[in-house]
Formats: structure tokens, sequence, C-alpha cells
């Protein structure tokens, strides 16, 4: 059998934390260790090598839920990282998680909506993931408060319309925003379909942002 290297070892850890603790608090509907492995671990690190390229600094995974992609990713890239999400019962536990492994010099834990952390955080981050949150418009506006120039934004999607993306592009100069990147992977189960979109924050926004809470997801720019 292949060693594990010690970033495989961290990672396998937290998915049998982050199953365990499911049984107290729910945070994935998904129980199976081995499925896990490929629709939590496997897909969180689809875009690791983008990752990796980004801009050098801060990494922020948005609305993370149980740690993913946010905890694999910051452990593989070996980034600084925080994860972000508005549920602070679900913050707590990925909290206590990278905690026990000895990460929580490298990994923070934000219980808070990502429009809050915008207005402490401004240009603060160099990349951002957001896997399974809200639609792309949505999430382009959301990032780029956070985003230096130059940032990017990494957004895992599942099939998704091309009214969808058409919407996003049109709104891209309104939030500074650029789609430098697009493309799918099938995962090892063979019938998972990831769609991943690279954006990059190019400008300024032309808008204040952030909006009022909720807004960028109820009341989307178009
Ligand atoms: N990214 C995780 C995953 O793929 O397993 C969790 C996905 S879950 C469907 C979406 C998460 O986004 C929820 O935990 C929710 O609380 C969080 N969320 C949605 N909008 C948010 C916002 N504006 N600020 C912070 N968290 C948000």
């Amino acid at each position: 059998m292949l060693e594990l290297d010690k970033s495989d070892q961290l990672i396998d850890a937290y998915l049998a934390y982050i199953l365990e603790a499911n049984q107290r608090i729910n945070l994935t509907r998904i129980t199976d260790l081995d499925t896990a492995k490929i629709l939590h671990v496997e897909d969180s690190l689809v875009p690791l090598q983008d990752i990796i390229s980004a801009p050098e600094g801060l990494y922020g995974d948005m609305g993370t839920g149980g740690g993913f992609p946010g905890v694999p990713i910051a452990v593989k890239s070996g980034r600084k990282a925080v994860i972000i999400d508005s549920v602070k019962k679900k913050v707590n536990v990925v909290q206590e998680g990278v905690d026990s492994l000895g990460l929580s010099n490298q990994i923070d834990t934000y219980g808070g909506r990502i429009e809050e952390l915008a207005k402490e955080r401004k240009g603060a981050f160099a990349v951002l993931t957001a896997r399974a949150v809200t639609q792309l418009v949505s999430l382009i506006e959301l990032a780029s408060p956070l985003l230096k120039i130059g940032g990017q934004l990494i957004c895992y999607k599942a099939q998704t319309e091309q009214s969808e993306i058409d919407l996003a592009l049109k709104v891209c100069p309104k939030v500074g925003m650029k789609l430098i990147k697009d493309y799918s992977t099938v995962l090892s189960d063979g019938n998972t379909l990831r769609r991943i979109f690279v954006f990059e924050k190019v400008s300024p926004a032309q808008l204040k942002l952030p909006r009022k809470i909720g807004a960028a997801q109820h009341n989307p720019l178009s």
C-alpha cells in the first residue's frame, strides 16, 4: 500500500472526525466513509492546482458547512486560511476538528455572514472558494469586497444552466470580476460531474459592496 503523506493523513483524520461529529450535529448527508472520501475530499481537491497558483496570500472558504472544501484545500495548499459559515454551530465543530489536528495556527474560523466579514476584512483575501453555496452572480458579488485586486474566486458547481452563467458574466464588470477559467471533470465514482469556474478580481466594484445582509442572494444584481 502507498504510504500516505502527512497532509493526506491529516485530511483522513479530519474526515473521520466530521463523520463522527455528524451524529451530533447535521453537517453532511454523506455518512459512508468511502463515499465521503470521493464526494468531500477528492471533490474538494479538484481545483487544488488553481489554488496553489493563485496570488500569494490568505485563503477563505465561503459557506464551508462541515469544512469542505476549506479544510482539505488549506491542508494541501499550506495557505493560511479562514473557514467561513453563518451557522456558528457548524463553525464551532470545524474549529474543534482543526484544533484537535494541531492546525489552529494555520486555519481560523469565522462564524458569521460573508457580508459581515467583508466589512472587517476588505481586500484581505488572495483566493476564495465556494461549494454548493449559491448562484454564480451572488458568489461574485459576495467575494468581490473580500478579494484583493488579482485575487481569485473558485466556484464549485454541478450542471450549470447557461442563463446562470450569462447573468454572472453580465454582472462581472459591476463587481470588478472577470471569468478567467471554466472546466469540468467527473469524479472517480464515474458519475459525479464537477464544474469549476475561476473568477479574478480585476478592478474595484462600481457600486458600494457589501450591500445589506442577504441582498446578494435574495435580490441579485442583474
Ligand atoms: N461548502 C459546504 C459543502 O459543500 O459541503 C457546505 C454547503 S451548504 C449547502 C451551504 C453553506 O453555506 C451553509 O452551511 C450555509 O450556512 C452557508 N452560507 C450560505 N450563505 C452564506 C452567507 N451569506 N454567509 C455565510 N455562510 C453562508
